[in-house]
This record gives C-alpha cells, structure tokens and sequence, in this order.
C-alpha cells in the first residue's frame, strides 16, 4: 500500500469512529481540492459536528492544537489528522482575526466561512462530494471565487488577498473579477497581517509551481505597496517585472529559496539591503544567510573575475553550498543570453560557459576546504612569532587557500616551510 493509501484508510477510521457515536464528519478543505485536481496530498484535514473534548474522549491519543478555533489533532497509528469542529466566525476585529469562534450543528454554516469555493468542499466517508457553492465547476473552469461576497470576505481578513494570489499561482486559476476588483479596493488591509504570516504565503507562492504568475498577480494587486512594515522595494524595478519573460527562469530552478536569490537580483537589492529587506519578512536565520553569502560570493567574483582560481578561493572563503547555489541560478540563466545581461554580474559570455562547463569539476577538485584538514595547526605555528594573535589565523587561511589551489602540498614539512615564509612576509610589514 502506499503512503497516501494508508492515510485515507487511517483518516476514514477517524470519520467512521465520529459516525459511530452519533456524529457527523466529513473530509474537507485542501485535501478535496487537491483530490479533486488529482495533486499531492500533504494532509487530510476532518471536519466534524462534535465538540472538541467529544473527539478527545472518542479517540485515545489526541492534542489539543487549537482549542480556541475547535482543532484536535487525533493521531492514528502512521499519521495524525486535525479534526475541527463545524464553527462560524463572526465580528473580524482588525481585518484579521475573529472575535467570536462559534461552534455550529450544521456542515453548510462550516463550508459557508471558508475562503474560496474550492476550498469550501466537504466529500463524506461514501465519496459523495457536498459543493454548494460551485467548487468543483470553478476549479475546472479554472476560477478563484470568494465564497460570498468577496467585499466582505477580505474585509473580515485580509490575508485572503494573498491566500488568493497564491493559489491562483499555484492551480493556474484567473481570478474572478468581483474577488479582484474587491482585492484591489482592500488592498490597504494588507498593513493590519503580521509579517510571518505574509512571508508564509509568500515562501508557499515562491515554493510553488508558478512564482511567475504570483509575482505578477502581486505587482498588479500592489498588495506589496501596504504591508505591515515598508519593504521598500525598488517601484521601477519591481514594476518592470511583471511582463518580462526573465521570470520564466523560475521554471528552471527548483528551490525556493534560489528562486528567491534571484527575484532579489532582478529587483537589484544590493547585498547589505537583502538582509534588511528578508528580516522585516521574518525570514529565518538559515535562510537569510544562505541568500546573504551566495550575495556575497556574487560581489566578490564581481570584484575579481569569474576563473578558476577566484572560484576555488570563494569556495574557501564562502563555503561550498554558497557557490553551489551560485552555480545553480547560473546555469538557469544561461538558457537566454537576454536574461542574464539583466542580471548584476559582470562577467562575459564566455565566463558564463566556462563556470558552468568547469564550475562544478573545479570543486571536485579542491582537496581539502577547511583549516582542521591541514596537516598543521595552530599549535605548531604559534611559534614563529614572539606572541600569539590573529596573525595565526591570517597564515591557516593562506595554507588553506593555497592547498585548496593545489599550489602547494597538504604535507607537514611542506607547510610549516611555507608558514615561516609567510611569517617572515609579515614581519616586514611590521
Ligand atoms: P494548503 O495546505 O495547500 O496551504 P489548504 O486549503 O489546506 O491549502 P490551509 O491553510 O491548510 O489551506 O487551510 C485549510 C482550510 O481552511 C482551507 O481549505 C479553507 O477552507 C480554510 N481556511 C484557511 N484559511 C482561511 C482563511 N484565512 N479564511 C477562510 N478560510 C480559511
Ligand atoms: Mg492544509
């Protein structure tokens, strides 16, 4: 059996133990749109009839993960299922949260305040498909249609505006014109969403299977122009991208965060503004490194030039996944001479073939790429002056960078020679 096989057998256990004692269930949200469009299913979420602490007396391992809105999560033997009970929402405070969660006895009050049409599907334990609102008929005409009236639905939350731009991304869909034009009049609500929120939907959009058509749907919502803390994107820059074909590169790379790598470049953020630009996102840590040293990598081979010993020596300097990641957008660049010439390198056509023919091989060929695989150490160097200091540090890296060129041997004697040399370079200086 494979792994979605024993998640529905497991999620229609879940559904059958609520019918059990007397309650409704059924499945309901992303896992019927995307069951529906044939796509990966990630999770099965469960709506039900009865109240929380019902579903955690039913079953005997659950976690109550969000009581306040009506969620257990039920775990079953290989995964666990979130089991809302059918509520309403009233009163949105601050276009984003409701103040009251109301808990209801009928599955049409549930579907009812739920974002999209294609979201506010339910299927029952039989397969039957309860649509009332016409999900089904819009994903196949391809249309993202608020349930209701789209005025109303982004004024109680504004993150719906880029809930909706991120799954028209996503399943292709052209967004119907009332649920647009109401996204362009609620544009400004944008500024009461926390920022994790936004970058979530945005990473999800970035991630996804059309960031092309999600950055174009977000220059042309503005959406950008009014969140919570001014991201302060280059107007001219960002504006020019969204009907020029470069964003078609982001097909051809498939990660995340180096499709982000290059939107940055496109919009020409420098590198001590990109940092600044992915923390008011509230990007992690992790990722706002990663994006900062391939940033870095970049100036640097920008500053020398793109051959080979400038590639090792960034390789030692930067780490080797920064000039991976730089060697991947590279190479989805090359696919049009046109796109890369928008791009802030500088470096020529031939340098382009050659990084990308030789980039990877050259890496290959770095014996050693950090200070512990010397054959030397601190210790057998600090002698070579009076007092200790950064200078050791200073000759390691020399060592390294050199070995790494393979202009000189990992071999003790032919280090310590070489460190002495090096020691008495500096010594003039002094
Ligand atoms: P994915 O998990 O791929 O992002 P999803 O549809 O499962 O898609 P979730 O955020 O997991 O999205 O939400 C589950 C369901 O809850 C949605 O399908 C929708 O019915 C409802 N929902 C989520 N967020 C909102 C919202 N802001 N307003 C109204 N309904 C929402
Ligand atoms: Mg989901």
């Amino acid at each position: 059996m494979n792994d979605l096989i024993i998640m529905e057998q497991e999620a229609s256990e879940v559904i059958s133990e609520l019918e059990k004692h007397g309650y409704e269930a059924y499945y309901v949200g992303g896992y019927v749109r995307d069951k529906f469009l044939n796509r990966n299913i990630k999770d099965i979420d469960i709506t039900t009839s009865a109240y929380p602490s019902i579903v955690m007396d039913i079953f005997s391992h659950t976690v109550p993960t969000g009581l306040q809105h009506g969620t257990v999560t039920v775990v079953m033997r290989n995964y666990h299922f979130e089991v809302t009970t059918y509520r309403t929402e009233s009163e949105y405070e601050d276009h984003r949260r409701p103040k009251e969660v109301r808990f209801v006895s009928k599955l049409m009050d549930d579907l009812e305040r739920r974002d999209f049409t294609m979201n506010a599907m339910a299927i029952d334990i039989n397969g039957t498909i309860i649509d009332p609102f016409g999900g089904k008929r819009d994903l196949s005409t391809k249309i993202l249609k608020c349930v209701g009236d789209p005025l109303l639905r982004f004024s109680e939350d504004a993150l719906r505006m880029m809930r909706a731009i991120r799954f028209a991304a996503e399943y292709d869909l052209q967004v119907e014109q009332k649920t647009w034009n109401a996204i362009l009049l609620h544009k400004e609500e944008i500024k009461h969403i926390a920022m994790e929120r936004i970058s979530a939907e945005l990473d999800k959009m970035m991630e996804g299977s059309n960031p092309k058509k999600g950055v174009q749907l977000l220059i042309a919502s503005e959406l950008m122009n009014y969140t919570k803390e001014n991201l302060q994107i280059h107007k001219t820059n960002w504006l020019a991208l969204s009907d020029h074909s470069v964003l078609n590169v982001f097909e051809h790379i498939h990660e995340g965060t180096i499709r982000w790598i290059l939107l940055l470049m496109l919009l020409k953020t420098e590198t001590s503004q990109m940092t600044v630009l992915l923390k008011k996102l509230k990007f992690s840590n992790h990722k706002i490194m990663r994006i900062h040293v391939v940033n870095q990598v970049k100036d640097c081979l920008n500053e020398q030039n793109y051959s080979e010993s400038s590639w090792k020596k960034a390789v030692i300097m930067f780490g080797v996944d920064a000039v991976k990641d730089l060697h991947t957008l590279l190479n989805a660049l090359a696919i049009d001479q046109h796109y890369f010439k928008l791009l802030p390198f500088k470096m020529s056509k031939v340098d382009l073939d050659h990084i990308l023919q030789k980039g990877l091989d050259w890496i290959d060929e770095i014996p050693i790429m950090q200070i512990r695989e010397l054959e030397i150490s601190g210790t057998d160097v600090v002698g070579l002056k009076s007092k200790s200091g950064p200078w050791i540090r200073i000759v390691l890296n020399q060592l390294l960078t050199e070995v790494a060129l393979n202009e000189l041997e990992n071999k003790q004697e032919d280090l310590m020679n070489r460190a002495i040399q090096i020691v008495r370079g500096m010594n003039e200086y002094e």
